[in-house]
Parts: structure tokens; sequence; C-alpha cells
């Protein structure tokens, strides 16, 4: 099927993200004392650092974070201003 949009057509159609209130892991971050905030930002940050690991880090410290919300704050697909 051939799309008579042209690219610019088309790519004017992304939705924009809609931002509003942070995820679980901008809410976390929110709380932090700075070090433990630089700290998770950096591991966020390290695409080499698993996420479920991370996740787990964040639980056994008392803080409930699943490792897809981890994966989404990543991808920048939560709300997060
Ligand atoms: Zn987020």
């Amino acid at each position: 099927m051939v799309n008579k949009l042209s690219l610019g057509e088309q790519l004017a159609q992304v939705p924009t993200v809609r931002k509003g209130p942070r995820c679980g892991v901008g809410m976390l971050l929110e709380r932090l004392d700075p070090d433990d905030r630089e700290a998770v930002i950096n591991a966020m940050n390290d695409e080499m650092a698993s996420a479920p690991f991370i996740s787990r880090i964040l639980v056994d410290n008392g803080y409930r974070i699943t490792t897809n919300q981890i994966a989404r704050h990543r991808r920048r697909e939560c709300q997060c201003p």
C-alpha cells in the first residue's frame, strides 16, 4: 500500500507527549536526598545497568519501584516533565 503522505506530514501527526504527574521513579527522585538521588540517576543513565537489578536494590531499601517503571522512565515514556 502506497502511503500518500509525505514524511513531514506523517511526522506532524506524531502525538505530543502529554506531561503530567511524575511517574513512580520521578516521585522517588524528588523524595531522595541529593546523594541518593544522584546515585539513582547515574544508575538509570547507565544503559548497561540492569533495570531489574536497580529495582531490586530500591525495593530492598523500601522504595516500591518496578522494573517496568524504571524501563519506562529510562525511555522517557513516562509523564515526568
Ligand atoms: Zn518518569
